[in-house]
């Protein structure tokens, strides 16, 4: 520590709010150089680095590569895909020389999907899973407590490519195994909770939440169980014995005849959208959950709105009162422009799952009613359990504390965390934007399907010294600590020289050792060990003309004294 680059605080910096951005300020393992921006020190980079170390071990375990590819990126990519619009002031956008638009990749499927297409072109090639560890960048609106929410920050992003869905099930599969080793290694506290809510043909994508009292995210849990989910996506059983009686039969729905899109462009007309839309637009399905006032009951509107997300939704929502909406999804599929009370189009019968509104709750199923796998066909009036077959869930909206848990055990609760991981089946929207396909085995070019995968390498950092801390300072857990042991020399009768001596032995064992050899008084020498956090700390101090050192330990702090002689086994 005497050469160490490190400089410990007394005082907290005047800007942090949470225990993570005191305490890894002061312990002097970040500095911050500009809002959301920071810098990793000696023992900050070591941490970072091992936390990068236990996801590379777990990637790789899955059949994972390691790539990295540049995170400055011409435009062109992110307008293909619609993003350079869709991510607005978060993006980091800059111009070279010539003048031409660049970005910093804030994440990076795109150039995974052109990578990718790139070298492979057979469905023998298939499946591959890539990853890299990088540095994102994204404008955050309020980049918040250190490198919890930075503008800069350290990710560890994957992507799968498959040829069918159950290759990329078997993917999202894997990784969600991955991650609960990885953050399980990393010593944290989490729950894994469903990220999508109600919204039709939606994918599988769950959030893995760090339980934190500072976290910014709500979930529910359950005060028996280790049932857990986000706010907006409470999963019970799907009922099996839904009214049918009454409810038209499900059809077979063509394009609209021309009364009914002129209907809607009327509509959207009058809904003061931004622009004026024609019949010759082209249109991708919104859907719509509205309700009458009044009413209890909830019906499913689809309507069409133009592909170039010139449309405000807020706006949208406003146009549609007096009756109660809520907006469900925007679907990524053409069609042209109907209205319908339940509803199944092209692409979700193509990945085979509906998604079907039963007041007020979305239930997810299997169809099995078909003929509307085509461009402009659409099946109406699905009812559940008649026309398909619930896979046994339903989303329902909204939850309060206090409510049955669906699990049957206890009741729920709404408690906070911090999303440190995000595991997402992207389906085909990037491989559609790119033309991503594969050879099949019958010549004919498949489409593949993918999926993405965040770590938030940073995030997890303060967030393990967010659930892992005291008054006094961190308190690492061994796997991500920037040392085993940290030896603590104190007094001017060879107890530095001793401390050094016994560093010397525990690193020959193979242990990772920082020695306090520096000329400062025992009392700041003590606070400091108790700020930076390593897991054991042995102190060479008064004890040593009697042959004792004294083994701490940061977590319990258990105290005994050793023989000098016995201290190196005694902590290997
Ligand atoms: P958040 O909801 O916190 O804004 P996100 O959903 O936008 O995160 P993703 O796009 O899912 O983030 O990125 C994958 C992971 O990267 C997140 O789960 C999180 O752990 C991490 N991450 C995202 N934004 C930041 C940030 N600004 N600083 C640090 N880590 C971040
Ligand atoms: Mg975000
Ligand atoms: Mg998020
Ligand atoms: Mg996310």
């Amino acid at each position: 520590m005497s050469n160490l680059f490190l400089r410990t605080l007394r005082e907290d910096p005047a800007d942090a709010e949470v225990p993570s951005h005191k305490l890894l300020v002061r312990a002097g393992y970040v500095r911050r150089a500009a809002p959301g921006i920071y810098t990793w020190l000696p023992l900050g980079k070591m941490v970072l680095e091992n936390v990068s170390r236990v996801v590379r071990e777990e990637m790789n375990a899955m059949g994972g590569q390691e790539v990295l590819l540049p995170a400055l990126l011409p435009k062109e990519y992110y307008e293909a895909s619609g993003r350079w619009e869709e991510y607005g002031d978060t993006l980091f956008r800059l111009k070279d020389r010539k003048g031409a638009d660049y970005l910093l990749g804030p994440t990076h499927e795109e150039l995974f999907t052109l990578l990718v297409k790139g070298e492979y072109s057979s469905y023998k090639d298939f499946p591959v899973v890539l990853y890299q560890i990088q540095e994102k960048f994204r404008d955050e609106a309020r980049p918040r407590a250190g490198v919890l929410r930075g503008r800069e920050f350290h990710m560890k992003d994957s992507y799968s490519f498959d040829i069918d869905d159950e290759g990329l099930q078997e993917a999202y599969d894997k990784h969600r195994a991955a991650y609960i080793r990885i953050f399980d290694r990393l010593g944290l506290e989490y729950v894994i909770v469903s990220a999508t809510s109600g919204a039709m043909g939606g994918s599988a994508s769950e959030e893995f939440l760090a339980v934190a009292a500072t976290g910014e995210d709500t979930f529910v849990r359950s005060t028996e169980s280790d049932y857990a989910a986000n706010v907006e996506a409470v999963r019970t059983p799907a009922p099996t014995d839904l009214p049918v009686e009454g409810l038209p039969e499900a059809q077979v729905h063509h394009t609209p005849d021309t009364a009914t899109i002129q209907t809607l462009v009327d509509f959207l007309n009058g809904a003061g959208l931004g622009r004026d839309f024609t019949e010759a637009d082209t249109l991708k399905n919104v859907l719509v959950k509205t309700r009458a006032p009044g009413s209890k009951d909830w019906e499913l509107l689809a309507i069409g709105l133009p592909g170039d997300r010139e449309v405000d939704f807020k706006r949208l929502e406003a146009a549609l009162e007096p009756a109660e909406v809520a907006l469900l999804e925007e679907a990524d599929f053409a069609a042209n422009p109907f209205l319908a009370k339940g509803y199944i189009g092209p692409k979700a019968l193509l990945d085979n799952k509906v998604r079907y509104l039963v007041d007020p709750r979305v239930v997810t199923g299997t169809a099995w009613v078909t003929g509307a796998d085509k461009t402009d066909h659409h099946v109406i009036d699905l009812v559940a359990g008649r026309d398909f077959t619930p896979d046994g869930t339903i989303d329902v909206a909204e939850v309060r504390d206090g409510d049955a848990s669906p699990d049957g055990r206890g009741t729920l609760y709404t408690a906070r965390g911090i999303e440190i991981g995000h595991i997402f089946q992207l389906g085909r929207k990037y491989a559609d934007a790119f033309k991503l396909d594969a050879l099949g085995p019958d010549g004919k070019p498949k489409r593949i399907t993918m999926g993405s995968y965040g770590i938030g390498v940073s995030r997890a950092v303060a967030s393990v010294v967010e659930q892992s801390h005291d008054d006094k300072g961190i308190i690492w857990p061994r796997e991500i600590s920037p040392a085993d042991v940290h030896v603590v020399g104190t007094g001017k009768g060879g107890e530095v020289e001793e401390a050094l001596r016994i560093g010397g032995e525990l690193e020959a064992r193979g242990l990772r050792v920082l020695v306090d050899d520096r000329k400062a008084a025992p009392g700041v020498k003590f606070n400091d060990a108790e700020l930076l956090g390593i897991p054991t700390v042995v102190i060479v101090g008064r004890g040593l003309k009697d042959g004792l050192v004294e083994l701490r330990d940061r977590r319990s702090g258990e105290r005994s004294d050793v023989p000098v002689g016995e201290i190196v086994d005694r902590t290997v």
